[in-house]
Parts: C-alpha cells; sequence; structure tokens
C-alpha cells in the first residue's frame, strides 16, 4: 500500500488571472460581492434558491428576486486537487470545491479553497468565505476551512 500524496497548503489562484462577466441576472450577485456579502438569487414569490441566478425561478417560473444577505459560511459539496496552473502549466496546487451555501438551501456555488494542505479537503468540511480582488474591480468569493 503506497503513502497518501501530500500536497502541501492549498493556494487560491491569483486574482489577476481571473475574468468574470456579468448579466442582468448575475450582477447583483457581483456587485454583493463588491461589499464583502454573501448572497445566493432566491425567488421573490416561492423563496426557491437557485444558482447560479436565472430569469425565472425553476419552481414557480416567477421573475422577481430576492438577493439575502448569508452568513458567509458554507459546507464542501465536492472537490478536486489540481497541480498546475492553468494559465501557464507551471506546478501550482489549488482545490476547486462545490459548496453547499449556508442560509440557502439548494444552493451551490463553484469557489476554491484554502487555509489548509491539499489533502485535508474532505467533503462535509465547513469553510468560510475569503474576498478575492479580480481584474477589472470585481471580488470574486473563494473559502477558507473554519
Ligand atoms: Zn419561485
Amino acid at each position: 500500500m503506497s503513502e497518501p500524496i501530500k500536497y502541501g497548503p492549498a493556494k487560491l489562484l491569483p486574482g489577476d488571472q481571473i475574468r468574470i462577466s456579468t448579466n442582468p441576472d448575475t450582477e447583483p450577485f457581483w456587485l454583493a460581492a463588491k461589499e464583502h456579502r454573501l448572497t445566493a438569487c432566491q425567488c421573490a414569490a416561492c423563496g426557491h434558491f437557485r444558482m447560479p441566478p436565472t430569469a425565472y425561478c425553476p419552481e414557480c417560473s416567477s421573475t422577481e428576486k430576492n438577493w439575502p444577505t448569508l452568513p458567509g459560511t458554507a459546507t464542501v459539496f465536492s472537490y478536486v486537487v489540481c497541480n498546475r496552473n492553468p494559465k501557464d502549466g507551471e506546478p501550482y496546487i489549488y482545490v476547486p470545491v462545490v459548496v453547499d451555501i449556508d442560509g440557502a438551501p439548494g444552493a451551490r456555488l463553484n469557489a476554491n479553497v484554502t487555509g489548509c494542505n491539499a489533502e485535508d479537503v474532505h467533503i462535509g468540511m465547513k469553510v468560510t468565505v475569503e474576498w478575492t480582488e479580480i481584474q477589472d474591480g470585481w471580488v470574486l468569493p473563494n473559502f477558507r476551512k473554519l
């Protein structure tokens, strides 16, 4: 039996390598992130959360949305350990995750996780939001191990 792989500290991807685009359905999420508020799209008619935000609620077809401020904590639903920077292929350890957002049942978010070694990330791990400045003045939510 071989020893488990030791990757070392999970880094965040450099913010200057990340660019986003917005549309009328997603922009409120990104504007809240600029204020360091984690939110998720919630139907104003029936309360159903949906991420990514879409024009119509999949449950009741309403176009009305709320953007509640959430606690900023989450639980790792899934993850993968990456060992190359996608920009230049150089060795770089980072851990993309899908998290269940606390306070928004059913809403999940893709991000990166830090604050621990990559080999210690696991499904069910509790994390808290950490804000990363990216291109064009936007701010990206990532997560840190609690
Ligand atoms: Zn609805």
